[in-house]
């Protein structure tokens, strides 16, 4: 179990909800090399405890990376060990 830190991309507020890790394959250009990229599914819709919405759910994984090429709202999420 994981727990994810996350930022409401509504108010702005941080809320923390436990996720389960997944590994997803990508695409690689040498076939024989597999690319797993760990991914967080939320155990269940998730809302925002400051205004109510929703900011995450089951069937959107959540993947974390501090790249620029990610300026979605997958950007604003941490792990918190
Ligand atoms: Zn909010």
């Amino acid at each position: 179990m994981t727990r994810l830190r996350m930022k409401c991309s509504h108010c702005g507020c941080w809320n923390r909800f436990e996720v389960d890790k997944v590994f997803v394959q990508q695409s690689s250009p040498e076939p024989k090399v597999k690319v797993l990229i760990p991914m967080y599914k939320p155990l269940k819709t998730e809302r925002c405890e400051k205004c109510g919405k929703v900011i995450a759910e089951p069937k959107e994984l959540i993947r974390i990376t501090g790249a620029r090429e990610y300026p979605s709202k997958l950007i604003r999420a941490c792990v918190v060990l």
